[in-house]
C-alpha cells in the first residue's frame, strides 16, 4: 500500500513523507478519496524532529502510511510523538489510530468539524470509501494560536481561514520555515468554500507578513519540497489565482480558459509548476465560484 512512499529531508529538522503523481498507480480500483483528492495530486505530510521528539504534522492517507511514518521516526531515535492536524479533511486525518497513544492537537474548529462528521467518516459515507475507523479525536485544542516547544525548537501553530475555515499552519520563525498544510498548493489552491475567498485573500496577506523563506505545502511538487520548499511568491501565486476566479463572475470569457493560460504569469515566473491533473481541480473551482455567485 505504501510502496511509492518517499521520505524527503528538506531541512535539518524536517522530514516529508511524499506519495502520489505516480503514473498508472491506483490505491483502489473503485472511485475513492485517496486517489481522487490526494495521490493523484501528490501528498506530503511532515515531521519536525529534535532529539527524541517529533511533531507529526498530519497523519496521511491511511494507517499504513501513518505506521510507515512512525517506523521511520522510531528508526532515527524518536520516542515521543505529538500529532498536529492541519485541518479536518480526510487525507490529513486518516492515520490517527496509529498515534492513539500520543497527544493529538488541533484547533477548536477542526475538532468541531471532526466531531460533527465522525460517524460518517467512520462508516465511509462522508467522502465515500475508504472509511476511517476508528477516527481518533484531538485531545488538546487551541484557538487562533499556540506556542509549542519541541526539544530546543520554538514552534508556533497559527489558525487561518484559507482553503478551509479550520486551517492550522506551523511557523518556525527563527528558520523562516512555514508548514502550510492545504493553505497553498502547487499548482493551484483547491476551492471547497468559495463563500470565504475574501477571507482567504486577507489571511494570505497575514502569512505574507510573516515573510517565510521556505514554504512546505501538503500538495506540491516532490522535487521542490525535497530541495527545501517554495519561496514567498507561492503566496502571491495563490492570491492571483483566487482573484482570477473572482473575476470570472463578471467576465465570462475567462471561464473556459485552461489553467495554463489562467496562471501564465506565475508559471512563467517559476512561482508554481504546471501539473496537468490540476486542470480538473481548476474546472471544479470555477464551478464552485460561479455557483456561490461571489462579489
Ligand atoms: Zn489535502
Amino acid at each position: 500500500m505504501t510502496k511509492h512512499l518517499r521520505v524527503l529531508h528538506p531541512h535539518k529538522n524536517i522530514y516529508a513523507y511524499y506519495d502520489g503523481r505516480v503514473p498508472g498507480y491506483r490505491f483502489m480500483e473503485q472511485e475513492n478519496w485517496v486517489d481522487n483528492g490526494a495521490l493523484s495530486l501528490g501528498i506530503a505530510s511532515y515531521a519536525i524532529v529534535d532529539g527524541n521528539e517529533a511533531l507529526v504534522y498530519d497523519t496521511h492517507c491511511s494507517n499504513d502510511y501513518a505506521r510507515a511514518i512512525r517506523e521511520h521516526l522510531t528508526s532515527i531515535g524518536v520516542t515521543k510523538f505529538t500529532v498536529l492536524l492541519s485541518h479536518w479533511h480526510l487525507d490529513h486525518v486518516a492515520g490517527t489510530e496509529v498515534f492513539k497513544d500520543c497527544t493529538i492537537i488541533a484547533n477548536q474548529k477542526t475538532a468541531d468539524h471532526l466531531a460533527k462528521h465522525k460517524s460518517a467518516i467512520e462508516d465511509g459515507t462522508d467522502h465515500g470509501l475508504p472509511a476511517i475507523n476508528p477516527l481518533i479525536m484531538p485531545a488538546q485544542t487551541f484557538s487562533k494560536s499556540m506556542n509549542f516547544k519541541l526539544g530546543a525548537l520554538d514552534l508556533q501553530f497559527l489558525e487561518f481561514n484559507i482553503h478551509s475555515d479550520d486551517a492550522t499552519v506551523v511557523w518556525m520563525a527563527e528558520q523562516g520555515i512555514l508548514l502550510a498544510g492545504d493553505t497553498m498548493e502547487d499548482t493551484v489552491t483547491y476551492v471547497g468554500e468559495p463563500e470565504h475567498l475574501n477571507t482567504h485573500l486577507a489571511d494570505l496577506d497575514h502569512i505574507w507578513a510573516l515573510s517565510p523563506t521556505h514554504i512546505l505545502p501538503n500538495h506540491g511538487h516532490a522535487d521542490v519540497i525535497a530541495k527545501g520548499g517554495y519561496g514567498k511568491t507561492l503566496i502571491r501565486a495563490t492570491q492571483q489565482y483566487i482573484r482570477m476566479l473572482k473575476r470570472m463572475i463578471a467576465e465570462p470569457e475567462l471561464r473556459d480558459q485552461d489553467l495554463r493560460h489562467i496562471i501564465a504569469g506565475p508559471l512563467e515566473a517559476g512561482w508554481v509548476n504546471y501539473f496537468e491533473l490540476y486542470e480538473a481541480v481548476h474546472k471544479s473551482n470555477v464551478e464552485m465560484v460561479l455557483k456561490a455567485k461571489l462579489n
